[in-house]
């Protein structure tokens, strides 16, 4: 074996595959690539002989980037193969190998990304007033108009477009950060409000914490929360997500809470595997796990409450879920039944509705082509059910589901919407 990097490899963990090939229809880039080296299988025999030192670790380089990480292949695992582990360990391997060699500009631009912009709360919202400023300004009209829009690459261009209205800096000013209902609260909750969701969707943050109020809960948004660490720890960067960790941990242990609620299924995930990340501190991993015990996707604590419906919402309805709410979190009932409860809901099952939509973080954006033949797979299932919304649960899977409408050319008929914004809906809560 070779030595350091069967340390930094979970080379343990790969004797759990036993090459059955159950999960390749499960794997989207199997399916859209076609290839044994973009499975599940494949890149697992790739880790093993890159930790056997039985071929370069560069080799892992492509089979790796191009996994969406959406962890299907774990849940169809007959042997319970732990791919997250063994994928994550294949990135941090290939991380740090690159950061040796990177240039000062590429260590600079990762530092600005990883940890002056995600992990800062002032800089995400700065950065949705900027973009509020140009939605509101007229610039985005100018730019459209006079197709300067065209010059950008077409990945931006493509999610430009597929970017909701922001809320401007006079609502963000006034947002509450503690609801009580009218009565004696069920559950005190811990409300997270994550990076990206308060940035791009601070209205579906806010709808969540008045729907748990509406439903009888005080709902707090602890302040001093930090960015979930997903897109660190996707990225390589363990010790980066292990702080954002530890400061997550420590602001929600500031009050009790009966549950820490999430309303995104990549961040949800990534706090559920919090404990992972501390695995040689004890002390850490107690605190982590007290963590875990109350962490919740909000889908579950809402299915368990009485939701004051007041409108019949007569629309078909079909469902996009998380593949991290899926196959991490293991929730996948509790959704589906809250869409089921409200009056007149036509809902349609997807055929396939966990294969993975192709967004995966920030896949879409690095790997766009290969993100765009796993959505156009996707939308052929999306239009045999012919809806008039998309439901997810993930601000990733919703710009994505929005830019599948716009490709599919449905924009006129076909809406993608939060599940929180949905059941706002249905209880007249703005
Ligand atoms: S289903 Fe599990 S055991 Fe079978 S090939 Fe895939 S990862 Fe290996
Ligand atoms: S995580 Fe998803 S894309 Fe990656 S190997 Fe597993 S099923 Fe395939």
């Amino acid at each position: 074996m070779s030595g350091d990097l069967s340390k930094k490899l979970a080379y343990d963990e790969t004797f759990d595959c036993i090459q059955c090939g159950s999960c390749l229809p499960a794997c989207p880039t199997y399916k859209t690539m076609g290839t044994e080296t973009q499975s599940p299988r494949g890149r697992i025999n790739l880790v093993k002989m890159a930790a056997e030192g039985k071929i370069e670790i560069d080799k892992l380089q492509e089979p790796i980037d191009l996994c969406l990480g959406c962890r299907a292949c774990e849940t169809v695992c007959p042997t319970n193969v732990q791919y997250g582990r063994i994928l994550e360990s294949a990135k941090e391997a290939l991380r740090e190998k690159e950061e040796a060699s990177a240039s000062p500009v590429k260590k600079f631009e990762e530092n600005l990304f990883y940890n002056q912009v995600f992990p800062k709360r002032h800089v995400m919202n700065t950065i949705g007033r900027l973009l509020w400023f140009y939605q509101r300004s007229g610039l985005k009209t100018v730019f459209h108009k006079t197709g300067m829009n065209h010059w950008l690459p077409e990945h931006l261009e493509t999610f430009e477009q597929a970017v909701p209205d922001i809320s401007g800096p006079g609502y963000r000013h006034h947002r509450p950060s503690r609801l009580y209902p009218d009565q004696k609260p069920i559950y005190k909750i811990g409300f997270f409000r994550g990076c990206i969701m308060d940035a791009l969707f601070d209205r579906i943050n806010d709808q969540s914490m008045r729907l748990l109020a509406a439903a009888g809960c005080e709902v707090v948004a602890v302040e001093g929360q930090a960015c979930c660490g997903a897109l660190h720890e996707h990225g390589g960067r363990t010790g980066q997500a292990r702080e954002l960790a530890k400061h997550n941990i420590e602001a929600f242990e500031r009050e009790s809470f009966d549950y820490i609620v999430n309303n995104a299924g990549g961040c949800g995930a990534m706090l559920n595997e919090y404990p992972h990340l501390f695995q040689d501190d004890r002390a850490w991993q107690e605190r982590a796990d007290r963590f875990v015990r109350k962490s919740v996707d909000i889908s579950v604590v809402l299915a368990k409450l009485k939701l004051p419906f007041k409108k019949t919402i007569r629309q078909r309805v079909t469902f996009q879920p998380s593949c991290h709410m899926t196959n991490v979190q293991k929730v996948t009932e509790e959704p589906r039944a809250l869409i089921r409860k409200i009056k007149g809901i036509d809902f349609r099952e997807l055929d396939d509705p966990d294969f993975c939509c192709g967004s995966a973080g920030i896949y879409n954006v690095v790997n766009f082509d290969e993100s765009m033949k796993i959505l156009d797979v996707k939308m052929v299932d999306v239009k045999d059910k012919n809806p008039d919304l998309i439901v997810t649960t993930n601000p990733g899977c919703l710009l994505q589901m929005k830019v599948g409408i716009e490709r599919e050319g449905l924009s006129d008929r076909v809406k993608a919407v939060h599940l929180i914004e949905l059941l706002a809906e249905a209880c007249d809560l703005e």
